[in-house]
């Protein structure tokens, strides 16, 4: 991300794309993240609907704007320097979803736990995994979110993005390239718009009560009174980052205002009014002592927007 801070205004943007959406300046970023921290974003913008977003990328692209997609923040960790350019986010605009029979077509800002149950009230089986997932369709499908041995590659059929410069694009399950918390739209610079899911009829009580098998441990083993951004490393191949962090000694290692959490040690919580520089010196020396002692490298879940 460019440093600098581009030269543009809402009141250019207006005019250039014809937005109708929010546009706020100096937004601090915390607000709209899981994990509390991040500073301001020079512009942050909340398209109306899918074609204001896509009016929108074209002219920013046009006028060589930096931008940052946001979705529920749930995955994030951003920089208490915050954002140099746009943060768009993509929510409250694209926030629709329809039933056609077995199959379901959801805008990308709708929230994924609430599609869910939505799902689970039509009598629709698939989404039980995700009862319990914080954040939007969008940034489940880049994420490939999942819980419980289920994830949304499993009930994906077709994904509808936009690209500046590559127009609007309709991807097979296969073409996402699905793997394990990633996804082809993973830094490809490609707007996830709407997500289509095949799901399978159920009796919505017992829908439910799968769903509420899959959350109840979550509540247990989770920090979920603090802050945090869900785990921060993945699996390694055969083992658990928890595990490991755990066997290093560092369950519950406090820097500044961050925590490992003492629930579970793949998970960073911001107890009080933690830096993003407090959850990163986290994350190295968490990373640092489980090379050392297991030689096992952790590779980042959520993402650092710096
Ligand atoms: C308490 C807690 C529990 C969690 N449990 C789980 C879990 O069980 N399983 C799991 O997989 N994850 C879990 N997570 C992590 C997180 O919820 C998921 O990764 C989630 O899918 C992220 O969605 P989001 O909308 O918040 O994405 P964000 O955090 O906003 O963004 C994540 C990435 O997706 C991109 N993005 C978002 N929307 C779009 C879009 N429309 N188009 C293109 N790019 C987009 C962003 O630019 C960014 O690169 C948990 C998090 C928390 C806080």
């Amino acid at each position: 991300m460019n440093r600098s801070t581009p030269n543009i205004s809402a009141e250019k943007i207006r005019r250039t794309s014809g937005f109708q959406g929010g546009i706020r300046e100096k937004e601090e970023l915390r607000k709209h993240t899981s994990f509390r921290i991040g500073g301001p974003a020079d512009l942050f913008i909340i398209p109306e609907n899918g074609n204001d977003l896509i009016e929108l990328l074209k002219s920013l692209t046009e006028e060589n704007v930096p931008y940052l997609i946001l979705g529920g923040g749930s995955n994030l960790l951003v920089s208490d320097r915050g954002v140099r350019g746009v943060v768009i986010q993509v929510g409250p605009g694209l926030s629709d979803f329809k039933f056609r029979r077995d199959s379901l077509v959801s805008e990308s800002g709708v929230r994924f736990s609430r599609l869910a149950r939505s799902a689970a009230e039509r009598g629709l089986s698939g989404l039980e995994f995700a009862a319990g997932i914080p954040g939007t369709v969008g940034g489940a499908v880049v994420m490939n979110a999942g819980c419980g041995g289920g994830d949304i590659s499993q009930v994906v059929t077709r994904v509808r993005t936009f690209k500046p410069g590559s127009g609007i694009k309709d991807w097979t399950k296969k073409d996402c390239q699905f793997k394990y918390r990633s996804s082809r739209f993973r830094g490809t610079g490609e707007i996830v718009l709407e997500v289509e899911f095949k799901l399978s009829p159920g009796s919505p009580p017992e829908i439910k009560e799968r769903m509420e098998k899959i959350l109840a441990p979550r509540k247990q083993t989770l920090p979920l009174k603090y802050p945090n951004a869900g785990s921060i490393f993945k699996n390694p191949p055969g083992d658990y980052a928890g595990r490991l962090i755990e066997a290093a000694g560092l369950k519950g290692e406090r820097i500044g205002g961050a925590q490992i959490s003492k629930k579970h040690a793949n998970i960073i919580i911001n107890r009080s009014t933690a830096s993003s520089k407090d959850v990163e010196q986290l994350i190295t020396l968490a990373q640092k002592k489980v090379r050392e002692i297991f030689s096992i490298n952790l590779d980042l879940e959520v993402e650092i927007w710096k």
